[in-house]
């Protein structure tokens, strides 16, 4: 039967429990273990039953039960204090309060926006990395107290749940989400639902919005599945990346146009103040700049004008260093949908996502070149992947150096209080206030007081608990695989070496590659004194059937009687999933093909409970790699093929383990304790600790980008400045092919001594420009065999009141700071106060060898 209508009953609290709600409403209960302990203990088997879901807890906790703590002294006692904590938690000052009062320029919000949103697992709207950072992201700002407001979708289905069929094939399922379960509550204004509406594929979309509260910062997400729209629009917010072409392009204009109108609702509703700075969460949400374009239009400004005051406070993160998981659109499809996009021009919204370079497909519309177009401030999310984003991209500023393209790099981080074992955490946990070794609460070297049995019995115990909970998912799996499961209470064993593996299973991420050699591994599983074993889990996108394909290989070798218990895999990957197993292994394995993994952050997560990393140099891994922390797994590039490559990395893989690895774990003293391994457990955390930590992140971000985006933006704020700007900017596009190097002369002698001053010279033609237009800059560097400069480094030329038929001269003594073998040359670019970057314009005049004067 069908129900005709649904509603909800909401559970009446007693008077004296009413703070209960408010704790269940504010997600920091998901990282406050005190908050936990005490819905906890309404019902610890209900606490189980709704897998920590304080709302759920709630709603089917027994009315004799709430009124026997309604009159529990005790309890009510640590009630008042948790809701006490609370409430200090979200309105006193905290680290950017202080940075605000050094820093006034500081933006006064940001929004932040993201597909995906992991901020716990009652909240299942994330597929994996990018979304669990998105959660960390938004605590740790609320940790600091930086004003960030989230904006994404909600999703009926959010990801898939995975189970496995009895031949190990990875099985989708797509439980509704009841947003009514779910901790949100609807915006309303004067009691009405608040909706935006915006146009997708020619007809009206309406979207309601729900507030998830994480600590201090509101998370908004934008809901489709309402009575006005039809079935189509419904659909638009079924699923997190599923569907097809028209349909992902669908939720990313939601996300994009219709979260700038969801956050101006927002804002005036709350009284809020607007954010002057907008967080690009990867491309799916990049269309947010063409409507932030369209407001400046609908008020009056032009195009140009209109794209300045957008770009200046646009903030675009890219989250992929291979080109094929770059989010693209047929033009005729973007067209499609903003041909009537009004007041913008098609043909410039076409030209922002135009991949216009060389190798570029100029039928398709890129949404991280958009990105990169519609943001100044742009960053990868590690220094390698910095790096490689660069050499990525330096095709749209085919004229500066490698060096030179406009994208940094914010390491990613991790979130503590939501990774980090609770009584791991408790150890950690130090009184307030910034000294030496304390970071945001955290004495990472805390564990110097605790001694080498009490930490290796606390890790035993995470083992322990890990185990626990592999065995109950590994039953259930058996019964939905219809096997036996009869082994499963002798799966893992707590005293055992344990590596960990899980991560989605996208194929640079290389399942497969511990089972290259299966005897191999089998002998590590087995050996009869030193054994290994194995924990592995993750999911594959439904449409990618190689990924599923390794999944099934996995699974079809844990089933090997050979091996099982030994190597398991557990399915269903989420937070709840991963929160335990961190703190369960000992070694924590990525085996990515190198660069393709641009961060990573579960190792982190492991490293922050005591876990070695055994790991590719790649991500933060190539950055912070240390003997003291763990193993690097050499990278073949210089393979003959991708098989030979796979085959020695594999190679190196098992040689690490079992040389290094297994010895230094079994390595006892007197009292049974391995405490070389135990030493590295605490390097690991004193040490990799605070370079790891979300709130370092938060902060790299706030100072590197969010700070100079709201700086950029209010410059641009003034009356016609902006204008000027995007006049001045057209002017010197229009003007540029008048710009010439005539010559280029230098008192260089060879071999030049360092420390010598030299004159460099070079007269400039500058058509309709004027000297100030244009920085002439004498660029050095070290040069290769094809005399190409690399790790450039810039001299600006001063002009001089000489000018004549060959130009205006530039000139500057310069002193010849390193030695080895440098070259240089000379080139022109365009120069503004207000230019963020010497590249910005892409354009540049570069002397060739034919202008070089004499050189004496
Ligand atoms: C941390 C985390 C990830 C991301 O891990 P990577 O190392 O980036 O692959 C994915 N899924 C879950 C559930 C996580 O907690």
């Amino acid at each position: 039967m069908r129900a005709i209508r649904r509603f909800i009953v909401q559970p009446v609290l007693p008077e004296s429990l009413k703070p209960l709600a408010v704790l269940a409403r504010n997600l920091r209960w998901s990282w406050h273990q005190d908050t936990q302990d005490l819905f906890e203990a309404i019902d610890p088997v209900l606490w189980e039953e709704t897998s920590h879901d304080p709302q759920k807890l709630l709603s089917r906790a027994s009315r004799e039960r709430l009124d026997t703590l309604a009159g529990d002294r005790r309890y009510l006692r640590h009630l008042e204090l948790a809701a006490a904590d609370l409430s200090d938690y979200v309105s006193g000052d905290r680290w950017y309060q202080g940075f605000v009062s050094r820093h006034p320029e500081a933006p006064k919000a940001i929004g932040y926006f993201s597909a995906e949103f992991g901020v716990s697992s009652v909240l299942p709207q994330y597929s994996g990395g990018l979304g669990v950072l998105a959660g960390d992201h938004l605590k740790s700002a609320s940790d600091l107290g930086v004003p960030i407001i989230g904006v994404g979708l909600l999703y009926t289905h959010g990801y898939f749940r995975q189970s496995l069929n009895a031949a190990g094939w990875q099985q989708e399922h797509y439980p509704v989400l009841d947003p009514n379960e779910l901790p949100v509550e609807m915006l309303r204004e004067d009691g009405e639902p608040v909706t935006i509406t915006l146009t997708i594929n020619h007809r009206p979309v309406v979207a309601q919005l729900w507030v998830a509260q994480v600590g201090r910062v509101p998370l908004l997400f934008m809901d489709t599945n309402v009575d006005a729209n039809d079935e189509a629009a419904r659909s638009i917010t079924d699923r997190l990346y599923g569907g097809s072409a028209d349909h992902r392009l669908a939720q990313e204009i939601l996300l994009g146009v219709g979260g700038v109108r969801a956050l101006r609702a927002f804002c005036r509703v709350t009284g809020r103040p607007d954010p002057d700075v907008y967080h690009c969460n990867e491309g799916h949400a990049g269309f947010l700049g063409l409507e932030r374009i369209r407001e400046y239009m609908t008020s009056g400004d032009d195009f140009d004008t209109a794209w300045e005051k957008t770009r200046a406070g646009n903030v675009f993160t890219t989250h992929t260093p291979v080109p094929a998981g770059i989010d693209r659109f047929g033009n005729e499809q973007v067209a499609n949908e903003f041909g009537d996009f009004t007041p913008l021009p098609i043909d410039r919204v076409l030209a922002l996502g135009a991949e216009d370079y060389e190798g570029g497909d100029p039928s398709r519309f890129n949404m991280a070149v958009m990105g990169l177009r519609l943001g100044e401030h742009a960053n990868g999310v590690s220094r390698l992947h910095g790096k490689v984003s660069r050499e990525m991209f330096q095709g749209l500023w085919p004229d500066f150096d490698v060096s030179e393209v406009p994208i940094g790099s914010v390491t990613n981080g991790v979130h503590a209080q939501s990774w980090i074992h609770p009584d791991l955490l408790e150890l950690l946990q130090a009184q307030t206030g910034d000294s030496e070794t304390v970071v945001d609460g955290l004495d990472l070297t805390a564990l110097d007081r605790v001694d080498d049995n009490t930490l290796w019995s606390l890790k035993r115990q995470m083992r322990g608990e890990m185990i626990k909970m592999a065995r109950e998912r590994l039953v259930r799996s058996c019964k939905s695989r219809g096997m036996s499961s009869e082994w499963v209470s002798n799966a893992l064993n707590p005293h055992v070496l344990t590596i960990g593996f899980a991560r989605r299973g996208a194929s640079y991420k290389r399942l497969t590659l511990m089972i290259q050699q299966p005897e191999r591994l089998k002998k590590l599983l087995n050996d009869p004194e030193h054994p290994v074993q194995i924990v592995i889990a993750g999911k594959a996108h439904p449409a990618d059937d190689i990924g599923k394909g390794f999944i099934q290989q996995m699974v079809q070798f844990s089933d090997d009687p050979e091996v099982r218990g030994k190597l398991v895999f557990l399915p269903d990957y989420d937070i709840s999933l991963a929160r335990p197993l961190y703190p369960g292994c000992d070694v924590w394995l990525n085996n990515p093909l190198r660069p393709q993994e641009a961060c990573g952050t579960s190792g982190m997560k492991a490293a922050l409970n005591g876990a070695a990393n055994l790991s590719i140099l790649d991500g933060w891994w190539d950055e912070w790699y240390d003997p003291a922390y763990g193993w690097a797994i050499p990278s073949a590039t210089n393979a003959a093929s991708p098989e030979e490559r796979d085959r020695m990395e594999a190679e190196s893989l098992y040689q690490i383990i079992e040389r290094d690895v297994v010895p230094k774990f079994y390595a006892r003293d007197a009292n049974g304790l391995p405490t070389g391994w135990i030493t590295m457990m605490r390097e690991t955390m004193e040490g990799l600790g605070p370079k790891i930590l979300a709130t370092r992140m938060v902060r790299d971000y706030v100072t590197d980008l969010y700070t100079p985006a709201a700086q950029s933006a209010s410059a641009l704020l003034d009356n016609d400045v902006a204008a000027n700007l995007a006049a001045w900017k057209q002017r010197v596009r229009q003007a540029w092919d008048g710009v010439a190097i005539d010559r280029v002369e230098s008192d260089l002698p060879n071999p030049v001594a360092v420390g010598s001053r030299n004159v460099f010279s070079a007269w400039v033609k500058l058509g309709s420009l004027e000297p100030t237009d244009v920085s002439v800059q004498v660029v050095s560097g070290d040069v290769d065999a094809d005399d190409q400069i690399h790790n450039v480094r810039i001299f600006e030329l001063a002009p001089t009141d000489q000018v004549d038929q060959q130009g205006q001269l530039f000139r500057a003594n310069l002193v010849s700071a390193i030695s080895g073998s440098i070259g240089y040359t000379v080139r022109v670019v365009p120069k503004h106060p207000l230019l963020h970057d010497a590249a910005e314009l892409g354009l540049a005049t570069v002397a060739t060898a034919a202008v070089a004067g004499q050189d004496r």
